[in-house]
Formats: structure tokens, sequence, C-alpha cells
């Protein structure tokens, strides 16, 4: 269970309560060190309010790298499709990209009505108070909604509420508007920091995109591809190592952690440290933070 000591043990995608997790970012933290982590990436759903209380409680041996997972979508072949962005180590404060985030933490609460007005239209009444105190100032997010669905029972679990009322082909699903990938990769070089395109592959989750997609995010500063992730299969991987290798991106492995909302655990697949410090070479808007 434990990790030989000193070696390392790094993941770089999370979420805490401050977005979708269920986890303080203080439980995070703990969470992380009896996993025998060395090195763990927060990345909320468009916010940084988690940096601050996960920071606040780094014991001696684990490094905390800030960062986010923003909301993009990018048309391919004259279909839309959402893509995943994450970044690290960019400088919060970089007034564009922050105006970014707030504007998608704004949609993700509008979209959140959209949904409950639409279930309840149809016939699936949750409460959207029960939903704003469940997420605790959190930008809302589809998780926050589907547990609401469960305490209702009109879902049996968030893997079904998931399947169901709220995949993306249900009746009661609704779309928010997301940054466009390619403006997304910019503004977070512009702001200092190295963006990863999350889990390129996860077709469970609704449509995803061509290799030709991936060159232009690269070509727009693209820093890497998270591989290994739960929603990859073997073949998913290998062909976007390929890619990876071609373009000069980093591959990265990580839990995407959040909580008791999904069943991964924390540190079931991690970034090689290799691709963990090319990381931390490019990325200038800030620093991972350490005890
Ligand atoms: P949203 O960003 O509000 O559209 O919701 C997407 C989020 O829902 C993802 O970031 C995951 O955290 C979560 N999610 C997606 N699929 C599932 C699933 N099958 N079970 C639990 N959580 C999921
Ligand atoms: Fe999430
Ligand atoms: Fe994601
Ligand atoms: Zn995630």
């Amino acid at each position: 269970m434990h990790p030989a000591a000193g070696a390392p043990r790094i993941d770089m995608h999370t979420h805490s309560a401050a977005s979708d997790g269920t986890d303080s970012p203080e439980a995070l933290i703990a969470a992380a060190v009896a996993a025998g982590l060395t090195v763990i990436a927060l990345t909320d759903h468009d916010t940084t309010a988690g940096w601050a209380g996960a920071a606040a409680v780094l014991p001696p041996g684990l490094i905390l790298v800030p960062g986010a997972e923003v909301s993009c979508m990018v048309i391919d072949r004259d279909r839309r499709v959402s893509v995943h962005l994450l970044a690290y180590l960019f400088d919060r404060a970089e007034p564009v990209f922050a105006a970014a985030r707030a504007r998608l933490r704004t949609e993700r609460l509008d979209r959140g009505r959209r949904i409950v007005a639409a279930l309840s239209d149809g016939g699936v009444p949750i409460g959207w108070d029960d939903i704003h105190a469940l997420a605790g100032g959190a930008p809302i997010g589809r998780p926050h909604i589907a547990r609401a669905l469960v305490a209702a029972g009109a879902a049996g679990t968030v893997q079904e509420a998931f399947t169901t009322l709220l995949h993306p082909t249900s009746p009661y699903y609704r779309r928010k508007q997301d940054l466009e990938a390619t403006e997304a990769v910019r503004l977070v070089r512009a702001a200092g920091g190295v963006s990863v395109f999350a889990h390129p592959r996860a077709r469970r989750r609704g449509r995803v995109v061509s290799d030709d997609v991936i060159h232009e995010l690269a070509d727009a500063g693209l820093g890497g591809l998270e591989v290994d992730h739960t929603d990859h299969d073997d073949e998913d991987r290998a062909q976007l190592r390929r890619l990876a290798a071609q373009l000069g991106l980093v591959t990265t492995g990580s839990s995407d952690y959040h909580g008791t909302n999904k069943t991964v655990r924390l540190g079931a697949e991690t970034t090689a440290p290799w691709a963990y410090e090319a990381i931390c070479a490019q990325g200038t808007g800030a620093q991972v933070i350490t005890a």
C-alpha cells in the first residue's frame, strides 16, 4: 500500500469541495498524506478558491501544485465538443484569465438553474436551494445536482444520475457557454501557466476530439496531454503517448479524484517525475507551494 520511502508519487488532477469534490481542501491534503503522495495538484473546476485552505495545512514533504480545470468547447468537423483543460502555475491575479474563470462560474450557476427548472417542468422536482446549500458557494456542477437527485429518490446513485437524467443526451441536460479551447490555451499561457488537455479520450462523457484539434491546441501553446486516466483504455493511452511524442507534449497521469462523488482513489494514476518537472519548468505565473 505505501510506496518505498522517498519514491515520488505525483497526482496532477484532483478536486475539492471548492468545486465538485466532496473533501474540503484541508481534508484533501490529509487524504493525500494517507495515500502517500509527494505531489498533489489541486485543479478545481473554474476556481482557485481551494488553494489557500490546502496550502495552510500542507505538511513537510508534500508539494502542492496550484491549478484549475477549465471548461472549454471546440468545434471539430462542424460539431461542438466539450473539453476540459487543466491549467497549472498560472498567476491567479492576471485579469484576463481571472475574468474568464469568473464568467465560467456564473455560467455554471445559470446552467444549474436551467437544468433544475427543466427537471421540475418534467416532473422531477428538486430544490434549487438545496443544491445551492450543498455546493456551499462552490461553482455548481452536475455532481451537486446528481446528489440532489439521489436525495430526492429520482436516481439510485450519482453515477446513475449521470447516465440518465444528467447525460448530455437527456432532455433535461442544458449546456453552458464554455471557453473556446484554443483561446483558453492562450489565456493560460498569457497568465504564465501551463495547460494540459484533461482526459482527451474520455468517450463515456460524450464526444471526443479528433487528433487535428490536438495539433491545433499544440500550435497554440498546449503543454501536455493527460494520458493515464481511468476513462482511457490501453489503446487510448498508447495512441495519446504516440501523439504527445510527435507533438513534443508532456504526458501526465492522474486520478481526477472527486472524493465520494466518484469511486476513483487518490493516486490511482500518477505522473512521472520528468513530466512534473517539465511542467514546473514551464510555469512562471505561480510557484509550487511547500510547507
Ligand atoms: P459539469 O462540469 O457540471 O458539466 O459536470 C461534469 C463533472 O461531473 C465532471 O467534472 C465530473 O466531476 C463529474 N462526472 C462526470 N461523469 C460522472 C459520472 N459518471 N459519475 C460521477 N461524476 C461524474
Ligand atoms: Fe468534476
Ligand atoms: Fe474533467
Ligand atoms: Zn477533473
